[in-house]
Order: structure tokens, then C-alpha cells, then sequence
């Protein structure tokens, strides 16, 4: 039924006009909102899922948080049964931000409005808003934070004057996730300049996004490609001094390949300051992550949804950047922070994110 409404609605929601499109304020009251999250391998997700779903909560509305275990058909049908149930909005973190866009189309054909969350979909008209950090400053961040853990900058980001060279590795994300792109480009604007001076040097030569991009975020994967480069780039005694890592869960990956290969910890970038991760820094093996507060992200995702549902238009802060090869959707972007050991406790614990024990348990 919903391919039907799809293909009838043909070339998008601008031209379908009636009452349901600005709806009167209360008219959704206790409404229906599917939560669409990705997986339950990271821990930021689970906390993504449980914060939003608090805020829609206390804002009256009902939830259906649904996990995809990193399976894109497995998030399709989630998303179809959500809007089968009645939902009368979405928020969605996608898994590959291209596979959507029948979902999306059959939302729109009810009406339904969409919030991609954290990660942009691609391809689709069919979104509304995206709520998300800023993903390039976070990729410069990581970049940034490789070149002071490194010493070639000092704390306030100014040249050392060190000129290495220093061996690194790059890594990046998952190729179906928009942000990785984001955090590689990022990362590579700052530290691209000093591969060009020697003061860096990528001793496996891979530099491409399409070399260092690790499939699905896994660690596994991570770790297996660290055995690898450590075999052939490294086997000599050659020494390996950092590695930019997008993702904690791929420095963890990174960090047990050192460790198995009995090398002294070079310096590692991470983002989302997962308890795991949050141990090594404070352990001193890894040596910075960076943090996203997503109880900010879900309270905004929520807000955005109460906002649309009540005829009001939501707050956006960048309405250029997020092309998603249909649109320009207009997002809300909040702001990472570096973290290392010597701010984890203050922002990570301090700001009630998590507790003192479990950074320093690492669970
Ligand atoms: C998120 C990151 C996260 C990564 C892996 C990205 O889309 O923005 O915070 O580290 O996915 O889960």
C-alpha cells in the first residue's frame, strides 16, 4: 500500500497541500513517534535511544525504539512497521544514509515527518531536518588532537616547530555513513599540510578514503588492518608513532594490535568518548577521544519532532552544508569537544554523562 501512495505522490511534498501538512497545535498529542537507531555494538547508540526516547516521552509522545543490529533490510523494516503502527514522525540514524529512500517516500505519502539524526540520508527529498554535531569540526578536532599529542602543536593548536618525521597511519569510517567523509576531509585539512612537509609520514602510503575506510565501524576489521600495516610498513623496527581513528571503537581495535604486537601505545584519536575508551585515556594508552553529549542531540531530535507536530517551524544553525544530493536539509549542528586526561573527568563525569566509576572501569 505505502509503494502505491509513494508512486502517486510522484515528485515530492511541496505540491501536496491539505490540512495535515501544518498540523493545529495539540492536534498530535500523544502521538506515535518511531525511533529508529542502528545498533547496539556501540554504547553510544543505546544512550542515543534511552535519551530520546525520555524527552518524547516527558513532551507526552509515544515511542516505539526500534535497534537494527546494523542490518540495513532489518532497518527497513523497522521503519515500515513504524509507520504501519500509526507513527507520526520519524527519527532516524540511519545505517547506510542511501537505503532509505523508499521508506522515506512512503513517510511522506502519510504525512509523516522526518528527523535524520546524527547521520544525514541521502538520496531522499523526504527529510525534513537533521539534527547532528558538526562533523567536520570534528574531524579537524581528531586531526588536530593527533598533531598535540604528537608535540608538533602545543595545547593552544600553535606550531612546535617539531619536524618529526613522525610515522602515522590514517583510519576512517564506514563508507555508507555520510559522516565519515565528513570526519576524513576534516581530519585531513589540518594534517594534510604536514604529510606535504615531511613532518608526517603515512609509511603504507594509504591515504585514500577508499584505502583507510573500515566497513560498518567494526573493531574487528580495525584491528585486523593494524595487524597488517604493522606486518608489512612496520616489520623492520620501523617505529609507529600515531594513528588518526575516527571512531573509539576502531582505536580500541588499533590498540590491540600494538599491544599483541608488543610496541610501545603510539598516539590514538577516538570520538565518542565510550567508557571502554574513556579508561585507556585515563590509563594513558589512548590518548584522545572526542566527545558528543548526545543527551543535547536527543533533546533536540525531540524537540524538532514536538515542533513539527505543533504546526511550528524548529530551530536550525546551518542550512547549508548538508546537501544530501536532493536537498539542502536544514540542520541543527551542536558542538564537539576534545577530551583527553586532562579534561575527561571534568567534562565527561562532571558534566553528569557519566559516572567517575565507570570511566574508571571502563564499563
Ligand atoms: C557517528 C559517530 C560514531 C560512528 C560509529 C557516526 O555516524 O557520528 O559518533 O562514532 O558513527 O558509530
Amino acid at each position: 500500500a505505502f509503494a502505491l501512495t509513494a508512486a502517486g505522490c510522484g515528485g515530492g511534498r511541496a505540491g501536496v497541500e491539505g490540512a495535515g501538512d501544518t498540523p493545529a497545535a495539540g492536534a498530535n498529542k500523544g502521538a506515535l513517534i518511531g525511533v529508529a537507531m542502528p545498533t547496539k555494538t556501540s554504547e553510544r547508540w543505546i544512550d542515543d535511544g534511552n535519551n530520546v526516547k525520555a524527552k518524547l516521552e516527558s513532551l507526552g509522545y509515544k515511542v516505539d525504539l526500534q535497534y537494527a543490529n546494523d542490518s540495513v533490510p532489518q532497518q527497513q523494516q523497522q521503519i515500515e512497521s513504524m509507520l504501519n503502527n500509526g507513527a507520526k514522525a520519524l527519527i532516524v540514524a540511519s545505517i547506510d544514509g542511501t537505503a532509505l529512500t523508499q521508506q522515506l517516500a512512503d513517510a511522506s505519502g502519510d504525512n509523516v515527518k522526518v528527523i535524520a539524526y546524527d547521520r544525514l540520508i541521502n538520496g531522499s527529498p523526504n527529510v525534513d531536518y537533521y539534527v547532528t554535531f558538526d562533523n567536520e569540526k570534528v574531524g579537524v578536532q581528531q586531526g588536530t588532537s593527533l598533531l598535540t599529542g604528537l608535540g608538533v602543536l602545543d595545547a593552544d593548536g600553535k606550531d612546535t616547530g617539531k619536524t618529526g618525521p613522525f610515522n602515522v597511519e590514517l583510519f576512517a569510517g564506514s563508507p555508507d555513513d555520510n559522516n565519515a567523509q565528513f570526519f576524513f576531509k576534516g581530519a585531513m585539512s589540518v594534517l594534510q599540510p604536514y604529510i606535504d612537509k615531511g613532518t608526517l609520514k603515512v609509511v603504507s602510503g594509504q591515504t585514500e578514503f577508499s584505502q583507510v575506510a573500515i566497513q560498518q565501524w567494526k573493531l574487528e576489521t580495525a584491528q585486523a588492518r593494524m595487524e597488517n600495516l604493522l606486518n608489512k610498513s612496520y616489520a623492520k623496527g620501523t617505529k609507529l608513532d600515531g594513528v588518526l581513528s575516527p571512531y573509539d571503537g576502531l582505536s580500541r581495535g588499533i590498540l590491540n594490535a600494538t599491544k599483541a604486537a608488543g610496541i610501545p601505545n603510539p598516539i590514538v584519536t577516538g570520538q565518542d568518548a565510550e567508557k571502554p575508551s574513556d579508561k585507556l585515556i585515563l590509563d594513558g594508552v589512548q590518548y584522545s577521544t572526542v566527545f558528543k553529549d548526545t543527551r543535547k542531540l536527543g533533546d533536540t531530535a525531540a524537540t524538532m519532532v514536538d515542533d513539527v507536530l505543533n504546526g511550528k517551524t524548529p530551530e536550525t544553525n546551518d542550512t547549508t552544508t548538508y546537501n544530501n544530493k536532493v536537498k539542502v536539509v536544514p540542520a541543527y549542528l551542536h558542538q564537539p569537544v576534545v577530551v583527553t586526561k586532562d579534561n575527561l573527568i571534568k567534562e565527561v563525569v562532571d558534566s553528569g554523562y557519566y559516572t567517575k566509576e565507570g570511566v574508571e572501569k571502563g564499563e
